[in-house]
């Protein structure tokens, strides 16, 4: 008798004199590399599904994106994307994703890069060309980009000072019920309700750093609670003083409010490989590093044309 568990793993019964033997019988996937690239024209799930890569894999891209882009209000018409990949083969027929080897994100002139590495202690991570850590201690978005409707409307570019004023955040017009993640490690010092706030969401990162979740529909997190980066803290609504489903984005640095949109930029450094590991990491790149380009140039080819 043959009991196939899985594609990957079957048992096999055999009968002998005194009963039967087990005998499992296990298989690998054949892994092979593949390249996309895709540009965007309308958002980046659109352009990710026309270039054949699955939804996980586009949710991976955007992970790895999520601490350098803001991927509901960042990308534009035109942006490029290339990702060098592997795919799981079994039979000659396609079985699921293997990881993204790297990747290169083109956001209105800027080039991103990332590379998965696996370090000397055996982590595997993705680090930008020069080995810092791809990974930052804040999301870009702090909410599932995903479900943001009003990607790219010029006009979302603008907040709505018509509700509060003075306007000291970023608004995300999204679905009500939209998932909140927490931008980064902390803890939540405040979860409740006011009425210009709504319900709202104060996570404290650090000695320096708060940041501020309003008019939420509803709270998943209660005050004390300890919250990862990316951690659902709530949903998106319209509670307080909003006119309609919006998340309200605030960040503070030693108190005082700051662009989220442009704090990044006065945040410190995101971790990179020890100084010893360099010259391994740089080696181990050299190779995609020169594929990547080479997309790149293909691309840009094929526009001049
Ligand atoms: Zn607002």
């Amino acid at each position: 008798m043959r009991h196939v568990q899985s594609p990957l793993l079957t048992t096999l019964y055999q009968r002998t004199e005194g009963g039967f033997d087990a005998t499992q019988i296990t298989r690998e996937p054949e892994r092979r590399e593949r390249e996309a690239s895709l540009t965007i024209e309308s958002s980046l799930f659109l352009a990710g599904t026309d270039a054949g890569l699955s939804d996980g894999m586009i949710m991976e891209l955007a992970g790895i994106f999520g601490g350098v882009i803001d991927f509901a209000l960042d990308p534009r018409v035109g942006d490029t994307i290339h990702v060098i990949y592997e795919e799981l083969m079994l039979d000659g027929r396609r079985f699921g994703d293997g990881p993204i080897l790297a990747t290169s994100f083109t956001n209105r002139g800027e080039t991103f890069e990332a590379y998965r590495y696996t370090d000397l202690e055996g982590d595997t991570s993705y680090y930008n060309e020069s080995g810092v850590s791809m990974r930052k201690a804040f999301l870009r978005a702090p909410l599932d980009f995903t479900r943001v409707s009003s990607n790219f409307n010029p006009n979302r570019l603008h907040p709505i000072y018509k509700t509060e004023r003075p306007h000291r955040g970023t608004d995300y017009a999204a679905p009500r019920g939209t998932p909140v993640y927490a931008a980064g490690d902390g803890r939540v010092i405040e979860a409740g309700y006011t009425r210009p706030n709504g319900n709202y969401i104060f996570i404290q990162h650090g000695e320096q750093f708060v940041t501020h979740y309003l008019h939420l529909h509803r709270l998943k997190v209660k005050k004390g609670s300890k919250v990862k980066q990316g951690q659902v803290i709530g949903t998106v609504g319209s509670t307080g003083a909003a006119t309609g489903p919006h998340l309200h984005y605030e960040f503070l640095v030693n108190g005082v409010h700051r662009n989220p949109r442009t704090v990044h930029k006065i945040l410190p450094k995101a971790r990179s490989l020890p100084e010893a590991e360099i010259p391994r990491y740089l080696a181990s790149i050299r190779q995609p590093t020169q594929q990547l380009a080479g997309l790149r140039n293909a691309q840009h080819l094929a526009q001049a044309e």
